[in-house]
């Protein structure tokens, strides 16, 4: 019996309790949802030349942490609906800054899960929550396709203990891009759980742009969740940043999404 099934058979039994705090009841407390449902620009510790504009639903700390893990590695794959809703609100936020007058239909594209992490967890978790923003986004209106355009090849070392320069080095090749799925005319959004240091998306942005034509608009990224600046780190480059107009991120035209919240 695989993990989804396990999980879907012991909420029938066990009483539920919120994946970030540990209390009863919601799968997502009306504490901890609402840390998921703040759509801000990611800003890695050091910006590795290259990192795509990226939006967070929230701050990887505090409670969105375990909540994370308990999706991810322990199973509780119900959590993809309120952490799919959190990754809808950072697309729609990532799109409103590209400034597309037209706006274009998006595209999600996941990062690739290593295929042996898919094995040791049973399922691939970020084409979940992939799934499930998709089905958010169209239900707002947003009109939103995925595209597995990016694939894994070669094995990379456990990243864990690297910096993030050896993260980069270690990363260089891992994605391929799959010709017979290449998105065009489309704002193409990389989409993942976490970033922490940046280096993964934007190896994967690079690959992806490289497969496009020139002139049209950047990739973006959106995450369920960012690791937080630290305070007195230096902000994000102005250079780096000019085809995309941060400032948008933060309109409130979202209201149409549905924000994170527990489901009983
Ligand atoms: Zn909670």
């Amino acid at each position: 019996m695989d993990v989804p099934v396990l999980a879907a058979l012991a909420d029938l039994v066990l009483p539920r309790t919120c994946a970030g705090c540990g209390v009863p009841g919601a799968m997502l407390c009306p504490r901890c949802a609402p840390l998921l449902a703040a759509p801000r620009l990611a800003e890695p510790r050091r910006f590795p030349a290259g990192f795509p504009p990226t939006v967070a639903a929230g701050a990887y700390a505090g409670p969105v942490r375990p909540a994370i893990n308990a999706f991810k590695e322990q199973g509780r794959a119900e959590l993809a609906a309120p952490l799919g809703a959190a990754l809808a609100l950072a697309v729609a936020a990532v799109r409103l800054g590209a400034g597309a007058p037209s706006r274009p239909p998006v595209v999600l594209v996941p990062v690739p899960t290593s295929p042996a992490a898919v094995r040791a967890r049973g399922r691939d978790h970020v084409r979940e929550l992939t799934a499930r923003a998709i089905a958010e986004l169209r239900a707002a209106g947003v009109p939103a396709t995925g595209c597995r355009a990016l694939r894994r090849r070669g094995r990379i070392r456990d990243s864990a203990a690297l910096s993030a320069s050896q993260r980069r080095a270690n990363l260089a090749g891992t994605f391929a891009l799959d010709a017979r799925r290449r998105p065009a005319g489309a704002l193409l959004v990389l989409v993942d759980d976490v970033v922490t240091t940046g280096a993964t998306l934007t190896e994967a942005a690079s690959v992806l742009a490289a497969g496009l034509p020139p002139g049209g608009f950047p990739v973006l990224a959106a995450v369920v969740a960012a690791t937080p600046r630290s305070p007195g780190a230096p902000r994000a480059d102005p250079v780096r940043t000019r085809r995309y107009r941060a400032g948008n991120v933060l309109r409130q035209d979202l209201d149409r999404l549905s924000r994170p919240r527990g489901k009983d």
